[in-house]
């Protein structure tokens, strides 16, 4: 029996799915495997907990598992659920990546989606489990979608063993047929629920034009107009990261401050937040590189419960698509100075992913009286929580999502148009307690172009990570896995042939030649090796340069090498025809300026076979030396955003280094000064380890026989000669072998990144 208070049994009353205990519990004693869908706010993630509780689940030594695809959501969710069932955090618990108050208590257990797979890789069949509950499974993240596959062959064998698993996945959207409708996944298609939700109206203004770069100086002049002109109601502004959620923050406190006790503090606690975040990424475990003691590792998925997770969305909203009223404030203008004002107060506060538990959840607090609310916030708040009380919303309409190249694998963090589908979802947060209002910083004609959905993340990236990832779980035969959305076979048998050639899955028995059906039964278990490329966070090929970088002090190097690999484009195009005369001189002068510099950091004597490598090390080393400004870049031709992207992964790379292997410390040295001739020489060896399969022949003179291929190379993988770039420092030296990053193909198919293997 749950004891709650008389204001929580009220509030709950209110929530559509309570209408709908009865259908859902009868749905998951009758089923396996039930789909339950409901608009975010329904109270699908503070209820459904409570209903199996109550209907016995969690009695003896069970305990209910709820998986969350971010650690907002599951810290705040076990929090909530506690409170409302007046039960202690030690039966209703979390356990995060590298915290949790989980006991022997706990019956409820809120966990994000990577510890819940770390679960499976101990007790398969998650014995301890009675239930388990994947939720927000629209958002379609990876490591939830590996999850759902595998409960699928879990359940059974609970089945089979005479003590069932129950496993419910719950969705804010109607899109599930990826789960439904898969023979695969489940032979028979599991039931679906769905709880209709109230919604009020959201009135949706669209703005004239877009702003070209400046969103969060829109946003910031959009808050305060609203704040000016519009009645009473709470604000939830969409931004997209960490930083600039404190910076708008900032701003708006100073333009409207709140005199409260802790105005102050909230901001040094903000500040201080940031030091703290900080710290939570240092170092936990010990680990060494392969030389030391490759069996010290144990690898964490990386970038588990990440709050630049791009969310799906929903397709039926309802909200009326553009407005004249005179709640349309137009376009931001740029009529606002940072001077104080006299408005009333805005309570403002930041809202993301690693923000301290006890600070997200003032947001669920009621403002101070005579201040509005204002929430500033990343996509966590677009259907993980529900924040009362907002009338407006303000969507900057982007998105942080992690980016695969398809060509080199490396993945970066990359700001981009959200679907529409998600802005939708960001809408509708304005419309849970009376009609609202959504403001977006974009036109009309711009969100028509947003593509609908956003397409699940697995089909959307190379998957040699994912399959080492998996095998590091001990998913073996990744091949029959039985994916919600699968990546092509032929993706996957790449993948592991690939991970096999870096030494990270062991190498299978030879018995001849493999025909592709003997390759898709393909079961390579992971080595020592492979498990420490795991924990790096980049693609398997540039991992395997950090496994190896720290000897001989090449990790500074390395890092930068695997960096400046990642950022595309670091060179500004000067081919571009010239308008005039005069600029025809200029282009030619600075063309000539940057051909010399180029042949400065291409180095000397043994470094220059290090070809187009050593041109980005000393490229960066001398950016970063001038203090990297733009105006340094346009003299030497260097993009400077593509300058800055690198600076933040190498930091990025370092402290990723830094917490795998302690004992390596190695830091960021602006005067990096040149690595020696041997270094030079390791660094050669370590590039290859990483693109072994990326190699080359010049053919020579004697062998030509016909003229195209006069000064070219041939590549095991085509047929087509592939040729060294004019722009590239080994183009007059043409090595016999080379080692290139990648091939891309214009008038003709050049490599680029390219190094020497000669010797000597
Ligand atoms: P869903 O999972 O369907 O999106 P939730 O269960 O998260 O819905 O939320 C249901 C309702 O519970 C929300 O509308 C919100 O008002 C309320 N709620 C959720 N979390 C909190 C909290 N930490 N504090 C106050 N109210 C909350
Ligand atoms: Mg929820």
């Amino acid at each position: 029996p749950v004891d709650r208070t008389p204001e929580i049994q009220e509030a709950r009353l209110k929530l559509p799915i309570l209408a709908e205990e009865q259908v859902i519990m009868e749905a998951i004693k009758e089923n396996p495997v039930v789909v339950l869908c409901g608009e975010t706010g329904s109270g699908k993630t503070t209820q459904v907990p409570q209903f199996l509780y109550e209907a016995g689940f969690g009695s003896d030594n069970d305990i209910i598992g709820v998986t969350e695809p971010r650690r907002v959501a599951a810290v705040t969710m076990s929090q909530r659920v506690a409170l409302e069932m007046n039960l202690p955090q030690s039966v209703v618990s979390y356990q995060i990546r590298y915290e949790g108050n989980v006991s022997p208590e706990t019956k409820i257990k809120f966990m994000t989606d990577g510890v819940l797979l770390k679960e499976i890789q101990k007790d398969f069949l998650l014995s301890k489990y009675k239930v388990i509950i994947i939720d927000e499974a629209h958002e379609r993240s990876v490591y939830t979608d590996i999850l759902i596959g595998l409960l699928s062959r879990i359940v059974p064998l609970r089945t089979k063993k005479g003590c069932p698993l129950k496993l419910v996945i719950m969705s804010a959207t109607l899109r599930v047929e990826d789960f439904t409708e898969n023979k695969r996944l489940f032979p028979v298609s599991p039931p679906v629920i769905k709880v209709e939700a109230r919604q009020f109206p959201v009135t949706v203004h669209f703005n004239k034009r877009t702003p070209l770069d400046d969103y969060t100086g829109e946003c910031y002049r959009k808050i305060c107009k609203i704040h000016r002109m519009l009645p009473a109601g709470g604000i939830l502004v969409f931004l997209t990261g960490q930083a600039e959620v404190h910076s708008l923050c900032r701003r708006l406190r100073k333009m409207f401050p709140y005199r409260g006790k802790n105005q102050t503090k909230a901001i040094e606690d903000d500040e201080s937040e940031i030091a703290t975040d900080r710290r939570k990424s240092k170092p936990r475990k010990n680990l060494t590189l392969p030389k030391i003691n490759l069996d010290n590792y144990s690898a964490l998925p990386v970038d588990e419960g990440d709050e630049d997770r791009e969310a799906g969305g929903n397709d039926d909203d309802e909200e009326g698509q553009g407005s004249d009223s005179d709640l349309d404030l137009g376009d931001g203008g740029s009529e606002e100075d940072e001077k104080s004002d006299s408005s009333d107060p805005l309570y403002v506060l930041p809202l993301y992913s690693l923000l301290a538990p006890e600070r997200q959840a003032k947001v669920f607090h009621p403002p101070p009286s005579g201040t509005r609310l204002c929430v500033v916030a990343t996509n966590v708040a677009e259907t993980s929580l529900t924040i009362p009380g907002i009338k407006y919303v303000v969507d900057c309409g982007k998105v942080k999502k992690r980016f695969y190249d398809k060509v080199t694998g490396v993945s970066s963090f990359r700001v981009e148009w959200t679907s529409q589908a998600s802005a939708d979802q960001r809408a509708g947060r304005a419309g849970r307690t009376e009609p609202g209002h959504c403001y977006r910083l974009y036109s009309s004609a711009v969100f028509s172009d947003f593509e609908k959905f956003s397409q699940p993340e697995i089909t959307r990236r190379p998957v040699e990570d994912l399959v080492l990832q998996m095998k590091d779980l001990n998913i073996e035969k990744v091949v029959n896995f039985p994916f919600p959305t699968s990546p092509s076979a032929d993706a996957l048998i790449a993948a592991e042939e690939l991970l096999i050639s870096l030494g990270a899955l062991q190498d299978p028995p030879k018995t001849g030649r493999l025909n592709y059906l003997q390759r898709a039964k393909l079961s390579s278990p992971i080595t020592p090796l492979g498990k420490t490329m795991a924990s790096f966070p980049v693609a398997p090929r540039y991992a395997k340069m950090l496994a190896l970088g720290k000897q001989h002090d090449c990790l500074p190097y390395i890092i930068t090498i695997v960096a400046a690999m990642t950022v595309r484009e670091l060179y500004e195009e000067l081919g571009r025809p010239a308008i005039s005369d005069e600029e025809k001189e200029i282009l030619k002068a600075k063309k000539a300026r940057v051909l010399q510099m180029q042949r400065v950091w291409a180095g000397q004597g043994p470094a220059q076979k290090l070809g187009d490598l050593m041109v980005m090390l000393g490229a960066v080393g001398a950016c970063e030396y001038s203090g990297l400004t733009p105006k340094f870049c346009e003299r030497n031709g260097l993009r400077y955003k593509a300058m800055m992207e690198i600076r933040r992964l190498r930091g990025q790379l370092t402290s990723a280094v830094n917490s795998l292997c302690p004992d390596v410390r190695i830091y960021l040295d602006s005067k990096m000064p040149p690595p020696t001739e041997s270094q030079v020489n390791y660094l050669r060896q370590i590039v290859m380890s990483g693109l072994g399969d990326h190699i080359a022949r010049r053919i020579r003179p004697e062998e030509l026989l016909d003229e195209k291929w006069r000064n070219a190379y041939k590549t095991p993988l085509l047929e087509d000669p592939v040729f060294i770039h004019p722009n590239s420092s080994l183009f007059k030296q043409l090595p016999d072998f080379v080692v290139y990053q990648e091939i891309f193909e214009t008038t003709k198919m050049y490599m680029k990144g390219v190094s020497s293997i000669e010797c000597e």
